[in-house]
């Protein structure tokens, strides 16, 4: 029952260029081979050594490794939604993954109706008698807010209005952190957190954004049928990738830790917004050398700086109002003067963008859903 449900999903999804474009059905999903990406994008055509592979193009890049679900993409590490496999001699990824993270880092002018950023919702985790993560040398909750309140500063004095959800430590709940910010428009919101290893020590800084839907959340490997519910956040799923990316890029960039990736994930605190989103975790409370890190103002104040430089450069990506010289919102994190192709016609225009294709994605999702209502119903 289950192969049927997910095969009932994934005939329904729509990749562009048709001509381009073989699908492959692997693990009842839909699967592209990576020579067709590198096609559609202009890329050269992949070079693999090993289980390593790398495809590369007018400053950009992907690399990644067979049967592994990290890739880096222009030097940003993304946990993809589902592995990359390979078949008689190619390699396969995911249409999901082209339609969810590569096409919006690659060609983030093209995200249809994404909004103006005039504002900025700061969000500093926990507060009052939730203390998030504790540490050796404080509690997540101070941290996060005097990050805040740095790049509220930083935000302000570069001409953003600047909204935050606490100011003080005091207790908000998570639904209403998303209905304030749900009362801005030509806004994103970004919430800031500070990470705990359950077992102790952990290092390095990852960033989420809300999972599609029909991806599975976190390192899940298998789906649930919570994975298919709808949420606000889903209209913005290509912004939120690309704010997630530029966000992180300048994380990693600024401050030096490991890059832990983008991921997924359904937070309350993101899954229920109407604009974009994202949560960015910036370093571990638990172990050194991150809690020695985060106890210092200057690194809080770092933070603050990167959050303001991913926030000018996804405005930049997605507006095409240009506030750096050379646009790389989307590209390296370790390479500044990487160019992203931010021009369409290049990228292989006028095909239709992959972005295009929510409304079959939609559709597939619809069907898988009442298929699986049906079977809880024992049909
Ligand atoms: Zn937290």
């Amino acid at each position: 029952m289950r192969l049927v449900l997910t095969i009932l999903l994934l005939l329904a999804w729509v990749l562009p260029a048709p001509a381009a474009w073989n699908i492959v059905m692997r693990d009842n999903r839909r699967y592209v081979s990576l020579e067709d990406v590198a096609t559609f994008y202009k890329m050269s055509q992949p070079v693999s050594e090993g289980q390593k592979f790398r495809l590369t193009g007018a400053g950009t890049s992907i690399l990644g490794t067979e049967n592994g679900r990290d890739v880096l993409i222009n030097g940003v590490k993304y946990v993809l939604c589902f592995p990359i496999l390979t078949q008689g001699g190619r390699t396969l990824i995911s249409a999901m993954d082209v339609v969810k993270i590569i096409e919006p880092i690659l060609r983030p002018q093209k995200i249809k109706n994404a909004a103006a950023v005039r504002t900025v919702i700061l969000d500093a985790g926990h507060g009052g008698h939730d203390s998030g993560a504790r540490g050796p040398l404080g509690a997540e909750k101070d941290a996060a807010l005097d990050v805040v309140l740095r790049a509220k500063k930083l935000l302000q004095e570069n001409g953003y209005q600047v909204r935050c959800t606490r100011l003080i430590d005091t207790f908000i709940p998570l639904e209403n952190r998303a209905g304030f910010a749900n009362k801005h428009t030509n806004a994103i919101f970004v919430a800031v957190h500070f990470n705990k290893s359950n077992t102790g020590g952990g290092t390095g800084l990852e960033t989420y954004c809300l999972a599609p839907r029909g991806v599975p959340s976190m390192d899940e490997e298998n789906l649930r049928y919570s994975d298919f519910v709808q949420y606000p956040g889903h209209a913005r799923d290509p912004e939120n990738v690309a704010l997630a990316t530029c966000v992180h890029a300048s994380l990693v960039r600024t401050l030096g830790l490991t890059d832990r990736g983008i991921k997924r994930a359904r937070f309350v605190v993101i899954k229920n917004l109407k604009l974009p989103g994202i949560l960015v975790e910036g370093g571990f409370m638990s172990g050194a050398p991150d809690s020695r890190l985060i106890a210092t103002p200057s690194y809080r104040q770092k933070m603050a700086q990167a959050i303001l430089d991913g926030v000018n450069r996804y405005k930049t990506a997605v507006t095409g109002q240009m506030l750096y010289q050379k646009p790389s919102a989307v590209a390296s994190a370790t390479d500044p003067t990487t160019v992203p192709n931010l021009d369409g016609k290049a990228a292989g225009s006028p095909t239709p963008s992959p972005v295009g294709a929510k409304t079959d994605d939609q559709n597939a999702v619809a069907q898988v859903k009442e298929a699986l209502e049906n079977a809880a119903k024992g049909n």
